[in-house]
C-alpha cells in the first residue's frame, strides 16, 4: 500500500478532529529519517540538494535544513523561503528556465552559492548583473541530454526543451561562455528524468550522465568543482506500485560516483544528487470529509470538501498521461471491511473535478474523513487552490515530543 497508510488512521483522524478539512498532513520524524537514509547510503559519494518546489513549506524545508541538505530553488521566491527558513545562500542554487533579470540581481546580491542556467541567454543575463554588481558568480550550466533511458515518470530530456542547454551545442557554446568576464563555470547540471520506480533505470540514468560530464570536461578541459546529476528515484503512488530498491540503487550509483572521482580531473568534484519528492512525497497525506452522499444513475457518489483545487496530482490533472484512482482509505471507520465502491468527486462546479472514478472503501457516511496517502510532495502548493473561491487547505505537521505525538498546525498566512 503507497505510503503506509492504514497505520497512521487514528492520528490523521484526531488531526481531522482538532483542525479540520481539507488538511494536508506531513509527519516530521518520517521526513528526517528519509533524509537520513539518503545521506547515509550517499556518504562520501553524493551531496543531497532538496528541491524546494515539491512541498515549499517553511517548517518542512526548517527540518531539511536540520538535516544539513543543501537547497535547489526554481524561482526567486522559492530562495526568499529558503533563506528564510534558515538555510545559508551559499549553500542554494537557482534552477529553472524564465530567470529575470531583477531576480538574477536579487539571488546574486544576497550570495546565492551558484545559478544553474538553462540557456546562453540566461548565461548572458547572469554575466550582465553580476558584473553590475562587481562579482563574479558560480554558475553551472544545465544540459538538454540526447537521451533518457525508458521508464521515467517524468522524462525531461531527449527532445526540444526549455531547460538546458542541447548536450550536442555545449562544446561549440562553451569558448563564449568561458570568455564572459563576470561568470565563473564551475560545473554541469541534468535533470532529465524524475519519478522512476525502477533501480536499474535510474542506475542507467546515473551512468549516462557520468559518460556525458566526463566527455564533455575531457573535451573541454574543464576541472568541475561540482556536477549536479538531478534524482530519478520515485515513489509509489497507485495500488500495486512497487518500491524502489532505494539500497540497490545508491550501492551501484556510489560505485559509479568513485569510478568517476578516481580521475584526477574530477577527484576534488562535489556530486550532488537534487530531490524532491523521494525525500518527502512519502510522509504527507491529504484529509477530505464527505459533505454529501448521492446514488445517481446506478453509481454512489460521495461529494467531499477537496477537489483538483485542493489536489491536482491525485485529481489525474497533473501531467499524467492516463487517469488513474489514488488509493483513498477512510479513517472514519477502520476495521470495516471494504466491500463498496464509491466515485470521489470535489466540490467544484466542474464536471472533472473527480478525485477517484472507483474507490474502495468501506460503507461510507456524510461526515466521514476520507484520506490518501503519497501527498507530501506536489500537493499543496502545486494546486490551483485559488478557483472557485474555496478556503485553502491547513497544513498541519506531526511530530514526536515528550513522548507524545503532538500536531501541529504550520499553515502560512500568505494562503489563507
Ligand atoms: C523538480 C526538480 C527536481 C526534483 O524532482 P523530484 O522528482 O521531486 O525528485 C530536481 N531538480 C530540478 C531541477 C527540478 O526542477
Amino acid at each position: 500500500m503507497p505510503g503506509n497508510t492504514e497505520g497512521r488512521s487514528t492520528l490523521l483522524k484526531k488531526a481531522a478532529d482538532k483542525f479540520g478539512t481539507p488538511s494536508y498532513v506531513y509527519f516530521a520524524d518520517d521526513i528526517r529519517r528519509q533524509a537520513r537514509e539518503v545521506a547515509g547510503a550517499f556518504k562520501g559519494s553524493f551531496v543531497t540538494s532538496y528541491a524546494v518546489k515539491a512541498n515549499p513549506n517553511l517548517q518542512v524545508l526548517a527540518i531539511l535544513q536540520e538535516e544539513g541538505l543543501e537547497l535547489d530553488v526554481s524561482s526567486i521566491g522559492e530562495f526568499r523561503r529558503g533563506v528564510s527558513a534558515g538555510f545559508d545562500p551559499a549553500k542554494i542554487s537557482f534552477t529553472g528556465p524564465a530567470k529575470k533579470a531583477c531576480d538574477i540581481r536579487e539571488a546574486i546580491e544576497r550570495g546565492i552559492g551558484y545559478i544553474v542556467c538553462e540557456s546562453m541567454q540566461q548565461l548572458e543575463t547572469v554575466n550582465h548583473c553580476a558584473r553590475a554588481l562587481g562579482i563574479k558568480q558560480d554558475v553551472l550550466v544545465r544540459l538538454n541530454p540526447m537521451t533518457v533511458p525508458r521508464g521515467f515518470g517524468l522524462q525531461m530530456g531527449g527532445r526540444p526543451s526549455q531547460f538546458g542547454v542541447d548536450e550536442e551545442v555545449f562544446e561549440e557554446l562553451y569558448p563564449r561562455i568561458a570568455e564572459l568576464p563576470g561568470i565563473c563555470l564551475k560545473g554541469l547540471h541534468v535533470f532529465s528524468g524524475g519519478n522512476s520506480l525502477y533501480a536499474d533505470i535510474v542506475i542507467e540514468n546515473f551512468s549516462l550522465l557520468a559518460d556525458i560530464f566526463s566527455r564533455l570536461c575531457s573535451a573541454l578541459d574543464i576541472v568541475p568543482q561540482r556536477l549536479v546529476f538531478g534524482s530519478g528515484f520515485g515513489i509509489p503512488y497507485f495500488q500495486g506500485d512497487k518500491v524502489l530498491d532505494f539500497s540497490a540503487a545508491s550501492a551501484a550509483i556510489s560505485l559509479l560516483a568513485s569510478n568517476l572521482t578516481s580521475s584526477s580531473r574530477f577527484s576534488q568534484t562535489q556530486l550532488v544528487l537534487e530531490m524532491g519528492r523521494f525525500l518527502v512525497g512519502s510522509h504527507g497525506y491529504l484529509l477530505t470529509s464527505v459533505v454529501d452522499r448521492k446514488h445517481s444513475r446506478g453509481t454512489d457518489i460521495c461529494v467531499c470538501d477537496a477537489g483538483f483545487n485542493n489536489h491536482l496530482n491525485a485529481a489525474g490533472m497533473m501531467g499524467a498521461v492516463m487517469r488513474r484512482d489514488w488509493p483513498f482509505f477512510n479513517v472514519s471507520r477502520t476495521g470495516i471491511p471494504v466491500d463498496r465502491e464509491y466515485q470521489l468527486v470535489g466540490p467544484l462546479c466542474a464536471s472533472f473535478d473527480v478525485l477517484a472514478n472507483k474507490a474502495n472503501l468501506p460503507d461510507t457516511r456524510v461526515g466521514d474523513v476520507l484520506a490518501v496517502g503519497s501527498s507530501g510532495a506536489y500537493g499543496f502548493s502545486a494546486s490551483p487552490m485559488h478557483f472557485i473561491s474555496h478556503p485553502a487547505p491547513r497544513e498541519l505537521l506531526v511530530e514526536l515530543s515528550d513522548g507524545k505525538e503532538q500536531i501541529r498546525d504550520i499553515s502560512e498566512a500568505a494562503y489563507a
